[in-house]
């Protein structure tokens, strides 16, 4: 008889007080107890509509059934049948808008929660692992990955399994890609990407970091080396700014450099020495999951007063609903409604205020929801000594315009068909460097595909 509670099993968190001064994990994960009560309540669906809002399809309810069989291990194997990622799926997927949307709970009630029993399931995994890896039998192709973000590593990941050698070129110094310069460590610990990279490793996948392809070496380079395929996966990093008066001032930066200080180079960590902002107060401007993530970090940096400056209302606020609630728990300072028109210095160059305008909602826009109108005249001044710019980014040009015959849209995203193949012979792409900034899992699922296509082609050539 399942268990018919309307609501989740909390999750056990930290105290919003103490976690707002420190970097340690937020959530703390189910206990075997909690795990059990919560898979409980799944209703194990014959037509499984949980999986149809999965990218990479996992078997929700089987992983579900292995869980509440006392058997954890097998509800890892499933999730790891067609989710590289687990524990980090298990934290940061936007769970309430895919797997769990679609969740028969949920219409009277709260869904099963599906993202902390995956969380569960890989914790647990990974804290009694000792399993052997075991180096497929190499079929003697090689390919190369551009970019070791998640889908560049679940391409590479599938590749290997086949017998594929694969080769990752990384520009940074550490594989992950936003999971490891982006999302905090109190959302998602870097050792457990680590560990993830370190079992790609395992299977035989060389990764070669400190590599800017298009700089170091171009694509067609690697195609001459002796590559017979490659993944583009290089994301969507390059920040977007307003093009509003004073961005240039001490102080003011995008979001990306603030975490990747904070984060990849440790910032916030005594005896590391990486130059990052000390601030009072900070405006951190967008309203997506990137600006919650640096106002977070921001007040976890020591800052007395952080604020979101959104143009829209909370309604229309991109970021996970988790994450709102998170920051304002934590004290982060919510001026919805609001948009920074120019950035005023003090006489050393500091940024020292913004011009806020007042918004209101007007019609519609493309986008569907309610685009902002300035209200005249309603210009007032935020003194702050920090601004954090969190309004977008798109993929970086180096690699298109690098490579002969690689096609991009105006958005600047590699152009690719339904196999994606682009438009260079042998080349593939995916993750947000072909849809523009979106999600881990959406990146997964294009890394997997594009596996799949890469050993087709490769088999046809052969
Ligand atoms: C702060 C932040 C928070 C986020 N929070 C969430 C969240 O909670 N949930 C969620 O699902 N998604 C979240 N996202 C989005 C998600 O992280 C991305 O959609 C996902 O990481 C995209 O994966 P990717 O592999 O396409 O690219 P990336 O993760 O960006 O990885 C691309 C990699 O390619 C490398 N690279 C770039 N150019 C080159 C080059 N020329 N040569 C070699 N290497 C190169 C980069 O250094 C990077 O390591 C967040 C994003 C950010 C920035």
């Amino acid at each position: 008889m399942p268990n018919m509670s309307q609501t989740k099993v909390p999750i056990p968190e930290q105290d919003p007080k103490v976690r707002a001064r420190n970097f340690e994990e937020v959530t703390l994960g189910y206990t075997k107890e909690m795990a059990l009560e919560e898979a409980s309540r799944c209703l194990n669906c014959k037509n499984m509509p949980c999986v149809s809002g999965c990218p990479v399809g996992v078997q929700i309810p089987v992983f579900i059934k292995k869980i509440t069989e006392n058997d954890f291990e097998g509800a890892y194997n499933v999730i790891h049948a067609t989710s590289s990622l687990p524990a980090v799926c298990g934290r940061v997927c936007p769970q309430e808008r895919q797997c769990e949307s679609k969740c028969v709970r949920g219409i009277k009630g709260e869904p099963v929660g599906i993202g902390r029993l995956e969380r569960f399931a890989a914790d647990t995994h990974m804290v009694q692992d000792n399993t052997v890896i075991e180096k497929p039998v190499s079929n003697g192709h090689k390919v190369a990955v551009v970019g070791a973000g998640p889908s560049g590593l679940t391409c590479a990941g599938d590749l290997a399994r086949l017998g594929y050698e694969v080769t990752v070129f990384e520009a940074l110094h550490k594989a992950g890609g936003v999971l490891m310069y982006g999302i905090p460590e109190f959302r998602l610990p870097k050792d457990i990407v680590q560990k993830e990279v370190e079992n790609l490793k395992n299977l035989g996948v060389t990764i070669m970091t400190n590599m800017v392809i298009g700089k170091v070496l171009s694509i067609d380079e690697l195609m001459a080396d002796g590559f017979e395929a490659v993944f583009v996966g290089s994301g969507a990093g390059l920040p977007r700014f307003m093009g509003i008066e004073g961005e240039a001032l001490v102080g003011v930066c995008s979001a990306n450099e603030y975490l990747t200080r904070i984060n990849l180079m440790k910032g916030y960590k005594e005896g590391y020495d990486t130059p990052v902002l000390k601030s009072k107060a900070v405006a951190v401007v967008g309203g997506g999951n990137v600006a919650m993530d640096a106002a977070r970090s921001a007040l976890r940096m020591g800052a007395e007063h952080v604020y979101i400056v959104y143009r829209r209302s909370m309604e229309e606020m991109p970021a996970r609903r988790e994450e709102v609630h998170h920051a304002k728990e934590e004290g982060v300072e919510f001026l919805n409604l609001n948009n920074p028109v120019k950035l005023l210095g003090d006489e050393n160059g500091r940024v020292r205020a913004a011009v806020l305008q007042r918004m209101e909602l007007g019609e519609p826009d493309a986008s569907g929801r309610r685009s902002p109108v300035p209200v005249e005249g309603s210009e007032y001044e935020l003194a702050v000594d920090t601004v954090i710019m969190a309004i977008g980014t798109s993929p970086n040009p180096l690699i298109r315009t690098t490579t002969e015959g690689l096609e991009a849209n105006k958005r600047g995203c590699l152009v690719v068909d339904e196999s994606m193949h682009t438009t260079k012979e042998g080349v593939y792409a995916g993750g947000d460097a072909v849809t523009g900034a979106a999600t881990v899992i959406l990146a997964m699922g294009a890394g997997k595909s594009a596996a799949k296509s890469i050993d087709e082609y490769l088999k046809q050539k052969a």
